[in-house]
């Protein structure tokens, strides 16, 4: 039998295991992805993109193709008898981002710019292929520990993978978590909802944003679709099951609920009826920390809010640049427990809004909330939850990344974004061309997506121009963060960037005496709408504050401009000196 070795193995070829695959790619490991069917999925299934999504996508330059095809409501409209009732931001206004709202497209659209990518580096979906068995040897003596074999179902011809990682991206219905033998814990409910995806013709007077009508739902899509969710309620649920509700009947429920207006179905290209479950993994990684599972095969659970596609590849993006700090010995193998300790949290939230959630679509009531008023709570709950579903208030606990001691909210602190939670984007002025810049654009390279980013937010450099060009001096000792790991600069800035921005105006920055140090990292002038960036983070103007934010955009650590040796600590306890 043939036998071949490979950095990563990524089984199952859904957005989930192709976001996987491109993460590996772009940082040059060896990957393999496949499939157990033959063909890729063209219909249906998610569609909706949320803002912290479109943030990480964007860092790979994917989400610009998704949001041209996309529509992009910005909020959610409850009518009642084709009366507007009551309607709500998609994402809140306080959230400081530059995607408010969700984009809609259709899975396969966001599947296919993936399978592009990979593409593009010669990788392609190995189909019908599973992995039919694998074993973990010992690591110590075994630079590719998981001996998994490959079988492809049609020839059924096997193959020895011998890889450093495996991934199992392989949905709901996961083998690869049952050959670990990790409980799906959870259940399957009796709420049953119709789905399509159609083109339609109505008078319906709002087409842009996402409307729902009692147990009815519509969003707009790309190329003029529509996709339609039908809840069926408990009352009409007696005489149903799965199998028994037909097209006919979710078009009906449809056409009936948005009347007054009329809904003419021009052409139907994908139904479907599911039924509710949620459940989620026992554990997300094997104890060896070789073998991790990611999306569906994590958390199943109902697509009222649509969060499987965009929790999955929350989950990717946390865990691939662990993978590779740990791999290239620049953190220990311990980083790689994070991903179970700060995914699993997200996963099991999810669960438990969609139970609340999921029942409240139905009209039903939810079992452990029985005074709610639903059809006005469902549009509460979405509020309620806004922030988590939007994927712009997940958080992770304390641990070796996220620093105790900027964790929680205290007076004098050096910004209000604690330790664990989304750094916040705004927009900045470049001072080298005067360009109107995006802090994610600034601290971002596409081909350095691994990077910590140390933020000087400056204030008034009337007072601190003297401790920034101090702290820029100290980062030339060799002993200092930005040289104590690396071998040489192209090494440090893929690990590292490091920029500054300041409240103090263009002309005095260009003027002042010391431009030429405290110029020597990338320098942002804060003006625009009253220092919108040192007042998202809340950094008092006199003080200044550096903030340290990991690969995937997370706050790590946060101190007083004055107390910048303190970076050198942080770093001291996440990362492996070069010797080691
Ligand atoms: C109607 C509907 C609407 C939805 N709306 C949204 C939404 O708006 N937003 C959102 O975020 N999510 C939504 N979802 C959920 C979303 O579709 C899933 O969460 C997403 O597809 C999960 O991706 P995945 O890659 O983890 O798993 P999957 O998409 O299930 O992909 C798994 C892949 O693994 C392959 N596979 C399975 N078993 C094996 C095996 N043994 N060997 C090899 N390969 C295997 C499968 O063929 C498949 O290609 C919706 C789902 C539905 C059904």
């Amino acid at each position: 039998m043939t036998v071949t070795q490979i950095d990563v193995l990524i089984v199952g070829a859904g957005p989930v295991g192709l976001f996987a695959a491109a993460n590996f790619l772009k940082l040059d490991y060896s990957v393999r992805i496949v499939d157990i069917e033959f063909e890729p999925n063209h219909w249906g299934r998610g569609d909706w993109v949320h803002g912290r999504t479109l943030e990480i996508l964007e860092q790979f330059g994917f989400a610009q193709d998704l949001l041209a095809s996309g529509a992009k409501p910005t909020k959610v409209i409850n009518y009642k008898h084709g009366v507007q009732k009551a309607y709500i931001p998609f994402v809140p206004d306080s959230e400081s981002t530059y995607h408010k709202y969700v984009c809609c497209v259709g899975q396969h659209i966001t599947e296919s710019i993936l399978q592009n990518f990979i593409a593009q580096n010669d990788v392609n979906v190995e189909r019908p292929v599973t992995v039919s068995s694998f074993e973990i040897q010992d690591e110590a003596s075994n630079s590719h520990p998981v001996i998994a074999t490959l079988q492809n179902m049609s020839t059924g011809e096997s193959e020895i993978v011998q890889c450093k990682y495996l991934l199992g991206c392989d949905g709901a219905h996961s083998d690869i978590r049952k050959k670990l033998e990790f409980a799906f814990q959870g259940e399957t409910t009796e709420l049953h909802s119709g789905v399509l995806d159609a083109k339609i013709k109505t008078n319906f007077p709002t087409t842009k944003e996402i409307c729902d009508s009692g147990c009815v739902s519509l969003t707009p899509r790309e190329n003029g679709l529509t996709r339609i969710f039908v809840h069926f309620q408990p009352d009409q649920r007696d005489p149903y099951n799965r199998n028994k509700i037909q097209l006919e009947e979710i078009l009906k429920e449809a056409k009936r609920a948005f009347l007054p207006f009329r809904i003419e179905f021009l052409g139907v290209l994908w139904w479907t009826v599911y039924v509710v479950g949620q459940r989620v993994v026992e554990h997300m990684q094997h104890s060896s920390n070789h073998i991790f599972l990611c999306g569906d095969s994590c958390h199943s659970h109902s697509p009222t809010l649509g969060q499987g596609l965009n929790t999955g590849l929350g989950d990717v993006f946390n865990l691939v640049w662990k993978i590779h700090m740990a791999e290239q010995k620049l953190a220990p193998r311990s980083i790689l427990d994070t991903y179970e300790q700060e995914r699993r949290p997200v996963a099991q939230e999810v669960i438990n809004i969609d139970k609340e959630v999921a029942e409240l679509a139905q009209s039903g009531v939810p079992r452990n909330h029985p005074n709610t008023d639903t059809e006005k709570d469902f549009l509460h709950a979405i509020s309620k939850h806004q922030l988590f579903n939007t994927g712009f208030g997940i958080s992770y606990p304390v641990n070796i990344l996220n620093d105790e001691g900027t964790s929680k909210a205290v007076t004098d602190a050096p910004t209000i974004v604690l330790s664990g939670h989304r750094a916040p984007d705004s927009k900045m002025i470049r001072i080298a061309d005067g360009k109107k810049v995006r802090l994610f654009d600034a601290w971002s390279d596409k081909d350095a997506v691994c990077r910590f980013k140390v933020a000087v937010f400056a204030g008034d450099l009337a007072v601190n121009a003297e401790t920034v060009e101090a702290f820029y001096k100290h980062l030339e000792f060799p002993e200092s963060f930005l040289h104590k790991y690396t071998a040489n600069d192209e090494q440090s800035r893929l690990l590292f960037v490091v920029l500054a921005v300041t409240t103090s105006n263009q002309t005095s920055v260009v003027a002042h005496p010391s431009y030429a140090a405290i110029t020597s990292y990338p320098l942002f002038v804060d003006k625009l709408n009253n220092a919108q960036c040192h007042q998202v983070y809340g950094v008092d103007v006199h003080k200044g504050t550096i903030v340290v934010v990991r690969p995937d955009g997370y706050i790590a650590y946060a101190t007083d401009l004055l107390n910048f040796l303190s970076i050198d600590d942080y770093f001291e306890r996440v990362l492996l000196p070069r010797s080691l």
